[in-house]
Order: C-alpha cells, then sequence, then structure tokens
C-alpha cells in the first residue's frame, strides 16, 4: 500500500518540467542552436558578484563548523535582523528580526503560511488566475480548499468584483503574486488598495481576519520607473513570503523568508503556526552558508539590463507581427494571447513543428494564452522570431 494521492502528485510531472525535458532531448536531435525553449523561470543573469565574493570571503574569515553547522531553525538572528533592516530602510516599516522565519526557497515558505492558515477542512484559499501552477498542489494537497478567482483579461489586474463574491465565511487567504508569474505585470497600489478595503470589509462581516499571502520573488524584477508596492504597508494582516531565487539569481541555494509583521492579526499565533508547519514538513533550517551570504548581500540588487532588452525586443517583434499581449512591467515572462484561442494546439505546434517551445496558459487557468520565459539569450530571441511569425501566420 502506498499514498495513491503522492503517488498522482510525483507520477505526473508538471507541462513546464515536461516540455524542458523535451527540449533538452531535442536539442541532441537537432541541435541546441535550433531548440527554442521559453519553458522555465530559471534566472540567465548571473548572481550579483558581491554574492561570490561573499562566499569566498565566509570561506576564508569564519569557522568551519560554524559554516556548515546547523542554525536556529528560523534562521540566524543577525540575518533576520540584517533583512527586517533592509525591510525598514526600504518601506518604511517596522519589521523585527522576530517577525522573520528563513526558509529554503518561496515555495516552502507559502506552504508553512498556507498551513498555518488553514483553520479547520473547510478553510478556503484564494487565487488569483493566471497563477503559479504549484498553488494548486501547495493548497489542495495540505488540506485547504482552492478558490480561483477568473482572470482579468483587460489588463491582468485583479478582478475585484469576482473577489468580492466569492469570498465565503472560510475565506482564510488570497494569494497576491505581483509582479505576477504569468503575466508579468505589476498590480497597481490602487488596484491592492482596492483589495484590501474588500478583505477589511469581508472580514469584519464575518468576523475573523482575511489575510493576504504576498508571494513576492519577482519583487526586485521591475522594469522603468513602475513601482512594487509592499503589500503590508497597504493592509495590515499581510503575511510576505520571499525568496533569492530571482532577485539575486539563486534559485538553486534555496533561500527565502515568511515575515508575520507584528501588524497582523493573532501575529504571534502564526508566526508559531509557519513554524510548526515547517518543523512538520521536515524543515531544520535553511543552508547556513546562505544565511551569512544573505547577512552580508540582502542591499544587493540585480542588473536587469540583459533582462530588459531581452522583453523589449520579444514584446516588440511579437506585437508588430500581431500578437497580443499583457504589459509586462515585470518578472521575466511575457503572457501572450494565442491567435486561435486554444493554447494546447497551438503550443503542440509551435513544439512540434518548429521546436519552439512555450507554456500553453491552461497550465496557468487562463485557456488561450501562452507564457515566455524570456530570461534566456538574446541572440535565441532573435533566432526565434521566425517560428513565431509562421506560427501566427498559420494559426491567424
Ligand atoms: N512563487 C512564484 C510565483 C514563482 O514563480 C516561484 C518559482 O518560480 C516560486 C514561488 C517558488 O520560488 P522558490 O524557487 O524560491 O521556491
Amino acid at each position: 500500500m502506498y499514498n495513491q494521492t503522492m503517488y498522482e502528485l510525483g507520477s505526473q510531472p508538471s507541462i513546464i518540467r515536461e516540455l524542458f525535458a523535451y527540449g533538452l532531448q531535442q536539442a541532441k536531435v537537432v541541435g541546441a542552436e535550433n531548440v527554442f525553449d521559453y519553458t522555465l523561470g530559471n534566472p540567465s543573469i548571473p548572481a550579483p558578484a558581491k554574492v561570490n565574493q561573499s562566499i569566498k570571503d565566509i570561506l576564508a574569515d569564519t569557522d568551519s563548523i560554524a559554516i556548515h553547522g546547523y542554525s536556529m531553525a528560523g534562521g540566524f538572528d543577525s540575518t533576520r535582523e540584517a533583512i527586517a533592516k533592509n525591510l525598514n530602510d526600504r518601506y518604511g516599516t517596522d519589521i523585527k528580526a522576530s517577525n522573520l522565519y528563513i526558509t529554503c526557497g518561496a515555495a516552502p515558505a507559502l506552504i508553512s503560511a498556507i498551513k498555518a492558515l488553514l483553520a479547520d477542512e473547510n478553510s478556503e484559499i484564494m487565487v488569483v488566475a493566471p497563477f503559479f501552477p504549484e498553488y494548486r498542489p501547495f493548497i489542495t494537497k495540505n488540506g485547504g480548499n482552492l478558490v480561483v478567482v477568473p482572470a482579468d483579461k483587460e489588463q491582468f489586474q485583479i478582478d475585484l468584483t469576482k473577489v468580492e463574491s466569492l469570498i465565503t465565511e472560510n475565506t482564510q487567504a488570497i494569494i497576491i503574486n505581483s509582479p505576477n508569474n504569468p503575466s508579468g505585470v505589476v498590480y497597481t497600489e490602487e488596484t491592492l488598495k482596492a483589495l484590501a478595503d474588500i478583505l477589511t470589509k469581508k472580514g469584519e462581516e464575518y468576523g475573523h481576519p482575511i489575510y493576504i499571502i504576498a508571494d513576492e520573488p519577482y519583487r526586485e524584477l521591475v522594469y522603468g520607473d513602475v513601482k512594487v508596492t509592499f503589500i503590508p504597508t497597504v493592509y495590515k494582516n499581510t503575511i510576505v513570503c520571499y525568496s533569492w531565487s530571482k532577485s539575486l539569481s539563486l534559485p538553486g541555494e534555496r533561500i527565502g523568508y515568511v515575515c508575520v509583521p507584528d501588524q497582523c492579526d493573532h501575529a504571534k499565533e502564526i508566526y508559531d503556526g509557519v513554524s510548526g508547519a515547517a518543523r512538520a514538513n521536515g524543515h531544520v533550517c535553511a543552508p547556513t552558508l546562505m544565511q551569512m551570504v544573505i547577512e552580508r548581500c540582502v542591499g544587493e540588487m540585480p542588473d536587469l539590463k540583459a533582462y530588459d532588452e531581452n522583453r523589449t525586443l520579444l514584446y516588440d517583434e511579437l506585437t508588430k507581427m500581431g500578437y497580443k499581449c499583457a504589459k509586462p512591467d515585470g518578472a521575466f515572462y511575457l503572457f501572450v494571447e494565442v491567435p486561435n484561442g486554444d493554447g494546447m494546439a497551438f503550443c503542440q505546434k509551435a513544439k512540434e513543428d518548429h521546436n519552439l517551445l512555450v507554456v500553453p496558459g491552461e497550465g496557468f487557468d487562463c485557456p488561450g494564452y501562452m507564457r515566455l520565459s524570456y530570461c534566456v539569450s538574446n541572440a535565441m530571441i532573435k533566432r526565434s522570431l521566425p517560428a513565431f511569425q509562421k506560427m501566427y501566420e498559420a494559426y491567424k
């Protein structure tokens, strides 16, 4: 006997991973230069030089036993203090080291926050389409009920009327991801304030807080002068889940945090719940060396020039061909309407005829679109343009 649910989850690879594996296989057959892989959100710019320098410095100046030893489960105080100071300097907040729980990236941060908020078997967590596909297993395989707010296909902001109509007495939280994967859209402060008003009103009506889980791994990946609102500054009941996977190009190092500010209702219970959920999942501590690196590098910002060039090239060229696309102000994704409205068919044909690997919007609960991760080489984008053109001509 074995666990059927976990077996099913593990034996059905995500469509993104499947396409990525196909790309690697095809590269052996047709040559890597003829495969146009837009599937994975794996950063393509190197970590800032200070990251590698800090690793070298730490190896030279810190006791080996400390570097490779355990830390407290929630992380080193000195690292948490550095993170809190950085947040307070940037956003005028009053976050304390004790509000932070350092995790192995955003995914376990989200799972701990979700688990800490699931009060009983009826508890619901809302997500806004299009959304990161892993939210579904994170919520439903941890005992929660997933409620999907359909996409606002005009602006890819949040359809607030739908949010309001979908809130029930069981709504515990809504996950907000801005800059957004897959749309690349940054939610405006106006949208977030209006959302905060709805959550406050509904929370009062049902007699319990409705939290925002702010999933923010792309917080610093934003282009031009677009502002990313730090959600705790507009809504007190916000729990932040962060990681340096994207901002410092460290996805393999597994380092991030949950932040439960004191201003949250039941802050202590939720923080302890995050800690308990982490423990139940076998979290012992986040990588010690990386905690030391973050303490030194928390103020580092990514050099977004390469992503920005890719974004502009792809957006300009695709829209010139006739494709329609949400305005990509952040992250490193474009979410493009497919000309025939059938994302699955389009993506399948692009794969078969052109080795053009793009992810159908169906995977993000938003059919009729495709997601392109433009954390790729600029040269690959240029080589792939004729394939996009042929696909447009074939489907328009
Ligand atoms: N949330 C979103 C929206 C993401 O796109 C990702 C990764 O792609 C994650 C969370 C997970 O990030 P991490 O690698 O830090 O666990």
